[in-house]
């Protein structure tokens, strides 16, 4: 078999489905696909990919098989059926999902006989093939090596995370969560700003560089975090929450929505009450590595 042109099945034509089986098409992969409706796949077949007339056929079709559906339940209820089929195959699941579903489904696709991979997507379809794309893969090492170069067409950021199946959902979650974070702290400061008249344009010249200050520190705070030593290099958490008591107020007295402000300060309060008042900002870790204050 010639590696580089490994026939590969993709089932599920959604946005992104569609995406990553047009990739390997016009990469000239033998490209098999199914979806639940049919239509979906019609302009693939134009460009030449084969139409299973089932999942059965489809995964039958390559030792590569691609799943992208909605969920975890659309995955198990494709799979469940297909039995020990699945044996011989490297089944790689791009559906979003959490560590626990990657895991559980892992199980039980080992025990059917299938090799599985799971993967995380870090990307909107039009990025799929291209230097902007990121996708993490985990499980067996021998599975993602032997089709590497066939799931890298799906984007330059392919990577592979490790052995246990739950590492991809997991750096999706905190990638995406770390992304809402500085999103939402963005629009919280255009809401404030806007209070004067200010707009989003110009906020935004100043929040650009002031993300890319931030983002370098993370290497530093990393360090402290992984050695749990918060020796204060520039500002102590207790400086730290002065400043933040000013965010609550501006943002109460202006009208604004105060939630996001109000957060920031009850943790930095809780580490501050955990005697961190003189550590530096990144003991602020050990908040978020317990449950939530009203999880019981
Ligand atoms: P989508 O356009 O809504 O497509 C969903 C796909 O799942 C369709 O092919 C749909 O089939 C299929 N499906 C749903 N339930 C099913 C079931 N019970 N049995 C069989 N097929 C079922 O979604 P998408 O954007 O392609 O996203 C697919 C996955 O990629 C999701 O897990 C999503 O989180 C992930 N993802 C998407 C993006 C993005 O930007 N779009 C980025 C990263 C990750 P029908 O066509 O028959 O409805």
């Amino acid at each position: 078999m010639n590696i580089d042109k490994t026939p590969v099945t993709v089932v599920g034509l959604g946005l992104m489905g569609r995406a990553l089986a047009g990739t390997f098409l016009r990469a000239g992969h033998p490209t098999t696909v199914w979806n639940r409706t049919t239509a979906r796949a019609a302009e693939l077949v134009a460009e030449g990919a084969r139409l299973a007339g089932s999942p059965a056929q489809a995964v039958a079709a390559s030792p590569l098989v691609i799943v992208c559906v909605s969920d975890y339940a659309a995955v198990r209820e494709l799979l469940e059926p297909l039995g020990d089929s699945l044996g011989g195959r490297v089944l790689v699941n791009l559906t979003s999902g959490t560590s626990e579903e990657a895991r559980r489904t892992a199980e039980w696709l080992t025990r059917r006989g299938g090799s599985y991979l799971d993967g995380a997507i870090m990307a909107v379809p039009p990025a799929i093939g291209t230097a902007e794309a990121t996708l993490f893969y985990s499980g067996p090492r021998a599975a993602f090596d032997r089709h590497e170069p066939t799931l890298r067409l799906l984007g330059a950021g392919t990577t592979y995370l490790g052995a246990d199946h739950g590492l991809s959902s997991l750096h999706d979650v905190a990638m995406l969560g770390a992304m809402w974070s500085v999103l939402n702290s963005f629009f919280q400061g255009a809401a404030l700003v806007g209070t004067a008249g200010v707009d989003a344009a110009t906020f935004a010249s100043f929040a650009g560089p002031l993300i890319g200050t931030v983002r370098d520190w993370l290497p530093d705070l990393a360090q402290q975090i992984d050695k749990r030593e918060y020796t204060a290099r520039d500002a102590t958490i207790g400086t730290h929450l002065g400043a933040m008591a000013h965010l609550v107020h501006e943002s109460e007295s202006l009208g604004i929505d105060a939630e996001l402000p109000r957060l920031l300060k009850a943790m930095a309060d809780r580490a501050v009450a955990d005697g961190h008042a003189d550590s530096d900002y990144a003991a602020m870790i050990e908040q978020f590595r317990r449950p939530s204050h009203d999880d019981g």
